[in-house]
């Protein structure tokens, strides 16, 4: 026995000598072969020994060989952790590399105005409606007092998917639904894609974003229009914005206007203003009071209602807002482009 306990010690002894000289984590290994392999290690030939001791002489040696290899593997670990640490992180972190940029998700310019606009009209009381994109030509067209072959149709460069229907040239046909699905007072706004037959230029695409506006009630007038819009638009940009409206013509609303508001970029301060052509005033809405006859097509009656009606293309407003100089890049999906923008 106190043979036993000698070599014990003495094994200790030597682990601790070899563990001082060991250089890496290759002799730490064999380190760990020697004393704990459990075929033919230092502990396991030691606990072979124990089988010749009496009970409470193998009691005692058995705690002995356990402080043993206790001592053994806590050793290796510590040393392990020395050998091993430093060489990982080196090689996991180049410190000469420049750093990862990590990125924030940002809304689309189109989904920033949009929202922007729907929460303009929201504060005022509106409500926001949907309608098709497929639509019928009665709705996109007839309805809206278009009537077949009307000029005026050859204006929306219309996609057919058959003789009757189309995709909607304008978010206008929602109006007629929700005259034809409820009562007045009706004050709604329409955000949605439109359709034309066009061909992709930094001024058009075949696809786009409009928001269209309706109020329908007792004793609506122009003046209502004008407040509406000049509100809106002030929210929109900013405060002291100048507004100007024009007569236009749509069949839809009689009478009808275009709006315009101070070119953003130069405030009509230079004559070679690439962005207004130098006029001082940019297009950006079309409205006017809803024509009779679209009232009576939904059966709403004339003499006793009125409303006005407004429609403006998203994508044109944030490229003015924003100084875009191509409407394609909306849809192009650089993320370089997209991550841009914010508004207030
Ligand atoms: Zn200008």
């Amino acid at each position: 026995m106190k043979d036993f306990k000698a070599r014990v010690e003495d094994f200790k002894k030597k682990f601790d000598k070899a563990l001082a000289g060991a250089k890496d984590g290759k002799s730490l290994q064999e380190l760990r072969n020697t004393y704990l392999s459990r075929k033919k290690g230092v502990v396991k030939s030691l606990l072979e020994e124990l089988k010749a001791f009496k009970p409470e002489e193998k009691s005692k040696a058995g705690k002995m060989l356990n402080t043993l290899k206790n001592h053994v593997q806590k050793k290796l670990e510590t040393a392990q952790k020395k050998f091993t640490a430093p060489e990982t992180i080196e090689k996991k972190i180049d410190l000469t590399l420049p750093g990862e940029k990590k990125y924030w998700g940002a809304p689309h310019p189109v989904v920033l105005f949009q929202q922007k606009i729907e929460n303009i009209f929201i504060s005022m009381g509106f409500s926001i409606e949907e309608g098709p994109e497929i639509e019928t030509d009665y709705y996109n067209f007839e309805a809206l007092n278009f009537p077949p072959h009307h000029p005026a149709r050859d204006d929306w460069d219309t996609l057919y998917l058959s003789d009757d229907l189309l995709l909607r040239t304008h978010t206008s046909p929602v109006q007629i639904r929700a005259m034809e699905n409820r009562k007045p007072p009706i004050r709604i706004i329409v955000p949605g894609r439109v359709y034309r037959r066009e061909t992709p230029d930094p001024t058009h695409l075949p696809m786009f974003y409009q928001v269209e506006g309706l109020v329908v009630d007792k004793g609506i007038t122009f003046a209502h229009l004008k407040g509406t819009l000049e509100y809106f638009l002030k929210t929109l940009f900013y405060e002291k914005l100048k507004i100007r409206f024009r007569p236009s013509f749509f069949p839809f609303t009689e009478p009808s206007a275009e709006v315009d508001i101070e070119c953003l970029v130069c405030r009509g301060e230079d004559d070679k203003c690439r962005v207004c052509k130098g006029t001082g005033w940019k297009e950006i809405l079309g409205s006017g009071m809803v024509d009779p006859q679209v009232l009576k097509n939904v059966n709403i009656d004339p003499e006793k209602y009125s409303g006005f009606a407004f429609g403006m293309g998203i994508e044109r407003t944030a490229m003015f807002a924003f100084q875009i100089p191509d409407m394609r890049y909306f849809f192009e999906n650089d993320l370089r482009f997209i991550r841009q923008f914010t508004l207030k």
